[in-house]
């Protein structure tokens, strides 16, 4: 892994320098002038030769101690985030329980990273710095390639707010009546561990607490895929004939061969934590998922065959473009398709369903499930950053790193920490973005524009009716537009 790096890090430099002779001033052809100011940003690899090995260290390092962690039982084996942790948080409904879990996980990924974040925000700046930027922070706004990006997503923020605070509202009181009082104080944020995640970011696993219409219809595909014995594979072979009702691209052999769809069965150790590859040779294009057969699984298989999509997509252009338009793109091509794949029609059309639902009530329960995936997720997914940005131009220092993280957590989540915490911990780097090096606000965008695209999509497929009843499967007009 460390020699991969150093080689990429080799053959960006070498273009990079290249490209930087150039003054594009003049040019007229602007493809040209865009190959090279893209070759220009290096990255890590404008780094002195030293720094980079210790950059490139301190990445494998932190990706490590999170891919390894786990948390051990008193009298028993460790168990690892993925699936067992994940599982308590998403289905154990006792609160010390969780809370062992929730502290657990920060106690062992959050503490071992402390020491060395903000060794690696020094390396990441200067890497920045040597790009022209002022820092990690801006490099990475850089991408959107516009100047009030800051301001716009702050505008997008609040005018989403209000829907954030009744959802917020709502779910506070589903939890005080489960819980009680002596767990949560109704005027006050929700305890970080009781939302069905361990970081509180999609509360869709505690639909059975707040579910507005409990006898009437859920919309949780999960109970018929499990008694129609349904298999990861056929998870990904029902989002690949899905793309391919719109006239998209079908994924290609090497796909099914070289992709790992399963946690693998021999008890060897695997990072579980979900990707999708270009191989960049247009023809290899692979996803890493330990899927488990459930609806919310389905839904995340199709956000992962976007990412796939969109590989083949553009597996003809110049490698240096072979990128989302922007990342937050990336993210909403297989969430878009995905708003289609919830609706009570293409589940009923897939027999997930048995009855077409056209109730009042059971309509809601379908709503409430969505704002618990995509409006509680709005403000985790505008924080993040917020904090890293911070953290990257220096208004947040290395020894407030743990109360800004919660500062912000109050501010825009509305949840505080279950128990005491202290500069000891590093609850940020808790989640895989933080170690991972990975931006996040791409999500957030994401959030918005994929339902921009899913109107789109639905208008020129003909779709009359309210939105979240629209699904474009078998749509060629829509497959056009998407592509
Ligand atoms: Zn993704």
């Amino acid at each position: 892994m460390l020699k991969k790096s150093f080689l990429t890090a080799q053959h960006t430099l070498y273009y990079g320098t290249k490209a930087r002779h150039f003054n594009t001033t003049n040019f007229t052809s602007p493809l040209l002038k865009r190959m090279l100011w893209k070759l220009k940003e290096m990255e890590r690899a404008s780094l002195p030769e030293n720094d980079l090995k210790e950059y490139n260290e301190l990445l494998t390092n932190m990706e490590t101690i999170y891919n390894a962690a786990d948390v051990c039982l008193e009298k028993g084996p460790c168990i690892p985030l993925e699936p067992d942790l994940s599982e308590v948080m998403a289905s154990s409904r006792d609160y010390d329980e969780l809370l062992w879990a929730w502290q657990g996980w920060r106690d062992t990924v959050g503490q071992q990273l402390r020491p060395i974040y903000s060794r690696y925000v020094e390396l990441s700046n200067k890497a920045a710095r040597l790009n022209g930027h002022t820092d990690t922070g801006d490099s990475w706004r850089a991408v959107y390639e516009s100047p009030t990006l800051e301001k716009d997503l702050e505008q997008l923020y609040y005018e989403m707010k209000p829907l954030y605070l009744n959802l917020h509202a709502y779910v506070r009181r589903a939890l005080y009546h489960y819980y009680g009082s002596e767990h949560i104080n109704l005027k006050g944020p929700i305890p970080a561990h009781l939302l069905g995640n361990m970081w509180a970011q999609s509360w869709t696993n505690i639909i059975d607490l707040v579910i507005p219409f409990p006898s009437s219809t859920k919309m949780d595909a999960t109970m018929a895929m499990k008694s129609q014995r349904w298999t990861p594979i056929k998870m990904f072979e029902e989002a690949d004939k899905f793309f391919q009702s719109l006239g998209m691209l079908p994924v290609l052999p090497e796909f099914w061969v070289k992709s790992m769809l399963e946690k693998p069965l021999d008890g060897r150790k695997v990072s579980c934590q979900i990707s999708s590859w270009d191989f960049y040779n247009g023809k290899d294009f692979r996803i890493k998922q330990c899927t488990k057969v459930d609806m919310k699984d389905l839904l995340s298989v199709f956000h992962e065959m976007g990412h796939i999509q969109y590989f083949m997509q553009y597996k003809d252009l110049p490698v240096v473009f072979r990128e989302g338009a922007n990342p937050g793109f990336h993210e909403a091509m297989g969430d878009v398709v995905a708003l289609s794949v919830s609706t009570p029609s293409y589940l009923h059309n897939s027999e997930l369903l048995i009855t077409q639902i056209e109730d009042y009530e059971s309509e809601i329960n379908f709503l409430m499930n969505i704002a618990l995936e995509k409006v509680a997720f709005i403000p985790f997914s505008y924080l993040v950053d917020q904090f890293r940005w911070k953290v990257f131009d220096g208004r947040i220092s290395k020894e407030d790193y743990n109360r800004e993280w919660w500062n912000l957590r109050l501010k825009y989540q509305g949840i505080c920490p279950p128990l005491p915490r202290s500069e000891e911990d590093f609850d940020a780097g808790s989640k895989f973005h933080i170690p991972g090096n990975v931006p996040y606000i791409r999500y957030f965008i994401s959030s918005v524009i994929q339902f921009q695209f899913h109107e789109a999509l639905c208008k020129v497929s003909d779709f009359t009716g309210p939105l979240h009843k629209c699904n474009i499967y078998n749509s060629q007009e829509a497959g056009k537009l998407l592509g």
